[in-house]
């Protein structure tokens, strides 16, 4: 758990053509549920990449845990990123998927990354499915496997850029419900992008609303619904 925090930070595409994030201040408490609304384009998926370390801002800074993580490496932030496309490797197994990024970002034996991995598999429900490859599974197990991979890692951060997008609206429901009770249990300072106002308002202790790259409002669901 973390807290983050953001200070004018800043992005400009094409030397200042676009201007996609415009000095956004935020701070983000430890263990906070953060759910990010706006329109296409006002620059959501731009600022979690800077948070993940995946674009680098044009100006201001990012912390994560009380430390400057502006000019740190995405393998060397603990942050974990699920993404709406999933973005697993074809080639690996879910176990060598979720594997992987352990193998990478911390310095475990291969007993108790497997361990780990098996561990986590079975609080997502996708033991059976270790051995499985990406093009073997439906939509939504591949969002828990991505999930699962995220969650592997226990990062500081989870950022998600609109995991559910995806999936057909009873998965959605169920996929949403995984997320809320992960979060009760692990509590896991999160970051969670969507378009969907609905699951804006049922996931986040907070909502953020971006509009053209500054913060438009924040607060809770209910203050920021009942005074748009
Ligand atoms: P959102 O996630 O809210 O839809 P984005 O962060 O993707 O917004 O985009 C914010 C703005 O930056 C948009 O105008 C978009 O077209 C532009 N943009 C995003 N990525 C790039 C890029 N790689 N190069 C140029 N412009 C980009
Ligand atoms: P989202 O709505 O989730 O931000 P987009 O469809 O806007 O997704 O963007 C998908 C990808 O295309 C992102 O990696 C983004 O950086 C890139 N992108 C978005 N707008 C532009 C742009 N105007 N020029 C170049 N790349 C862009």
């Amino acid at each position: 758990m973390a807290r983050v925090r953001v200070d004018s930070l800043r992005k400009e595409y094409d030397v200042g053509t676009v201007v996609a994030v415009d000095d956004l201040d935020l701070e983000i408490e430890d263990g906070e549920f953060v759910t990010v609304v706006g329109p296409s384009g006002c620059g959501k998926t731009t600022t979690l990449r800077m948070l993940a370390g995946l674009e680098e801002p044009t100006d201001g800074r990012i912390e994560i845990g009380g430390e400057d993580v502006t000019d740190v490496h995405a393998k060397n932030r603990d942050v974990a990123m699920v993404f709406q496309n999933y973005a697993l490797y074809p080639h690996k197994t879910v176990f060598e998927n979720m594997e992987f990024g352990l193998r990478m970002s911390t310095d475990l034996e291969e007993k108790e990354r497997r361990q780990r991995v098996v561990e986590t598999a079975e609080m997502m429900d996708i033991e059976e499915l270790l051995e499985d490859r990406p093009d073997e599974l439906s939509g939504g197990q591949k969002q828990r496997v991505a999930l699962g991979r995220a969650i592997v890692r226990e990062p500081d951060v989870f950022l998600f850029d609109e995991p559910l997008s995806n999936l057909d609206a009873k998965l959605r429901t169920s996929m949403r419900a995984e997320i809320q009770r992960l979060q009760d249990e692990l509590g896991i300072t999160s970051v969670y992008v969507t378009h969907d106002q609905h699951e804006a308002m049922t996931m986040g202790d907070r909502i953020v609303i971006l509009n053209d790259g500054k913060l438009q409002q924040q607060g809770e669901p209910t203050e920021v619904y009942e005074n748009p």
